[in-house]
């Protein structure tokens, strides 16, 4: 139906209460410059350049048909009209009117009328609030366009958006940037061409093809975003290497790494010497390194960092690893100062839950350069934390960070930029490294060590969740460890703990043999280390879990994860928590319990997981399933965001866009560079960090 301005979306605002002026509410929309209007596209169209006779109306679909206004009944709250137009009979209705409605619609007047006609009590069809002309004069033409519908803000109209956009479509030049070469190799129209024809479809053009976007004049557009987005992530590659970094090269020939390696109870796998060779070659680089190594769940990431630490520590310089979780930020104390204490090298431990004096004597050594490696969570890019001389910046999980939070924590001295390594476990799709994530080197450790069993994945109803005890009961007497995680409750941290303790008594009651224990968010720091060592140690045979234990832990002799309701988390959640048992050289199990009835749509999604266990495969279908969101980071990934294009969608435009920029900015940077700004000019996050 015609939006004519007598319903708002927005919250109405009272009587004499103002609106913030236009230039804000525009701003508010991204319309600032000639090129935001420019850039701002139709959401729909209505094809205006055809009057359709009444009998041939179609209930909801949208059409403009021309008649005389044949009766007219007004009641004090509404108004109902009469139209004909010799073949048929149309009712109009308005519910609230203007006096100048009132009159447009009086009896013997001709009308011209756009809305979306639908059955009505009578029987006869029916538009409520459609837009109404007065009926072309005889010399008079219809347009020769669809009319574009745009996304508008509060008291923005329709009409004053659709000419400030004419308008900016003369003002500003539409020249192709791109050479014309490449564009005629693409098979792509002008950008003059496409603009023009999106704003203003001509008559006939069919709407099927704007809606789904795949008409020549969208590709150029998207293609136009993707070489943007490209261009923008290598301008600010190269602007990175204008940035000073330390060239951490060993003091000592590498002997503390020889030393190091030898100490450790199994060998690298190859994927692992490969990564750590691409590692050790950026660090040795006085610019900095900006690399994300990513390997599934297990695949042995953590002795990677503690390599790279080990490299800064050898030359001289400092290492922070920050990690999302306490319980992680301590696993990491606890491995890998047992790694590096017998090499002579000072870790401490930075975390919020510590006792102030601890923590000032561990602030202390930090500012002073005693500790060399620090390890914490996000209690290292607080206040009052000062790196006598960091030289590199290891972030754990990075995903679970934002962007401001990876570059906090690299920030350095002002001389010399710290170096930034970042792990993570979620696998990242091919077309999201390729934009968003481009700006980073990736490594990948595509091999897990020898000798891991794969998990076998089972689906179980909650109903027979009882039997399931008794069978986990029977497996803790044979010296098994499991892990029984909580299930989310809507996003409600306090009902998620109330349940996981709940559980917690239940399945103690029901398991007098076993020891159980409960680890959750909100336990303090001593008791969370105390129940993970005892369920380290093997004392613990049944750990109930909030999903804390998401990322990271590992404790090899666990080869059972009961995961409750496993219906409500996301599939990159699921396989991250399975990612907890399958460590050690045992058969393990992996039960998803599930609530009754299952939708098809969960079930669908619970059988990705039972039937893979590639994370590759997984982040594939959980892309498709949600968006790019849960890939780039807690919040935003620093680089702008896609409005037209669609990584799901436009894989292979993405490609297209890829080799352009590269040939572009071969070419002739200065344009490739102007191409950038345009697109993104004023928007936060252009060029990147
Ligand atoms: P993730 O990549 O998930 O962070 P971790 O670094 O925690 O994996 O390693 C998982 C387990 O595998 C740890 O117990 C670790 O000591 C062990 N591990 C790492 N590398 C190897 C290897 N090359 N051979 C055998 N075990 C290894
Ligand atoms: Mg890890």
């Amino acid at each position: 139906m015609a939006y004519n301005g007598s319903f708002s979306p927005f919250p109405l605002r009272k009587k004499g209460e103002k609106l913030p002026p236009l230039k804000e509410r525009l701003a508010k929309i991204g319309l600032v410059t000639d090129w935001d209007y420019v850039l701002h596209l139709p959401l729909r169209y209505e094809d205006e350049t055809r009057i359709t006779p009444i009998s041939e109306l179609v209930a909801g679909i949208p059409a403009q048909v021309e008649g005389e206004v044949t009766s007219q009944r007004v009641t004090p709250r509404s108004l109902t009209a009469t139209v004909s137009d010799g073949t048929g009979l149309l009712q109009v209705r308005l519910i609230h009117f203007y006096p100048s409605q009132a009159s447009q619609l009086k009896e013997g007047s001709r009308v011209r009328l756009y809305g979306e006609p639908r059955g009505s009590w009578g029987g006869m069809l029916e538009m409520v609030h459609p837009r109404i002309r007065r009926a072309l004069e005889r010399d008079e033409d219809l347009p020769k366009t669809l009319t574009p519908v745009y996304p508008a803000g509060e008291g923005i109209t329709q009409p004053w958006l659709r000419k400030r956009i004419s308008r900016a479509l003369l003002d500003v030049t539409l020249k192709d940037l791109l050479p014309e070469d490449m564009r005629k190799r693409l098979g792509l129209p002008t950008l003059e061409e496409s603009l023009r024809f999106l704003h203003h479809p001509p008559r006939g053009t069919t709407l099927s093809d704007l809606d789904m976007r795949t008409c020549p004049a969208w590709k150029r557009l998207k293609f136009d975003e993707l070489l943007a987005q490209q261009l923008a992530l290598r301008h600010s590659r190269s602007e990175r290497r204008k940035i000073a970094a330390p060239a951490l090269v060993p003091n000592d020939g590498g002997a503390l790494e020889g030393k190091f390696l030898s100490s450790l109870p199994f060998r690298l796998t190859r994927a692992q010497e490969r990564v750590w060779r691409e590692v050790a070659a950026d660090l040795g680089k006085p610019v900095p390194m900006n690399r994300l190594v990513q390997g599934d769940v297990g695949s042995g990431k953590t002795v990677v960092a503690a390599l790279a630490a080990l490299r800064a520590v050898e030359a001289g310089f400092q290492a922070a690893i920050m990690a999302p979780t306490e319980i992680l930020a301590e696993q990491h104390y606890i491995g890998i100062s047992r790694w590096l204490d017998s090499l002579g090298i000072r870790t401490v431990l930075v975390s919020g839950s510590q006792r102030a004096a601890e923590k000032r004597a561990a602030l202390e050594a930090v500012a002073k350069g005693e500790a060399q490696v620090v390890i914490g969570t996000h209690a290292l890019i607080q206040k009052g934390v000062s790196f006598q001389k960091l030289g590199l910046a290891i972030i754990d999980e990075q995903h679970r960070f934002g962007v401001s939070q990876r570059l906090a924590l690299r920030a350095g001295d002002g001389l010399l930029t710290p170096h930034l390594l970042m792990l993570s476990a979620t696998p990242i799709p091919r077309t999201l490294a390729m934009s968003y994530l481009a700006d980073f080197d990736v490594s990948v450790i595509d091999e897990l060590p020898p000798g891991r069993v794969p998990v076998s994945t089972k689906l179980l109803s909650i109903a027979k969740r009882d039997a399931l005890i008794a069978g986990i009961g029977r497996e803790i007497a044979r010296g098994r460890q499991a892990y029984w995680v909580c299930p989310l409750v809507e996003e409600s941290e306090e009902l998620d703990l109330a349940a996981a303790k709940e559980t917690f008594e239940e399945l103690k009651a029901a398991l007098p043999g076993a020891t159980v224990g409960l680890i959750h968010g909100e336990l303090p720091q001593e008791e969370k280390e105390a129940v993970m060592d005892s369920f380290k140690s093997g004392q613990t045979s049944l750990l109930v879990a909030t999903t804390v234990i998401e990322v990271g832990v590992d404790v090899p002799n666990a080869t059972i994860m009961v995961i409750e309701h496993a219906e409500r988390f996301g599939l990159a959640q699921l396989h991250q928590l399975r990612g907890r048992i399958g460590r050690g050289d045992q058969k393990s199990w992996c039960m998803l319990l599930h609530g009754e009835p299952l939708s098809e749509n969960s079930r669908e999604r619970l059988n990705v997981i039972r039937n893979s266990t590639d994370g590759f495969e997984i982040a594939r279908r959980d892309l498709e399933i949600r968006g790019p969101g849960e890939f780039l980071g807690a919040r935003q990934s620093g680089v702008p965001m896609l409005r037209f294009a669609s990584l799901e969608e436009d894989g292979k435009l993405l490609e297209e866009a890829r080799n352009a920029a590269d040939e572009w900015l071969r070419r002739d940077p200065g344009s490739a560079l102007k191409h950038a700004g345009r697109w993104f000019s004023g928007r936060e996050g252009f060029l990147g960090a």
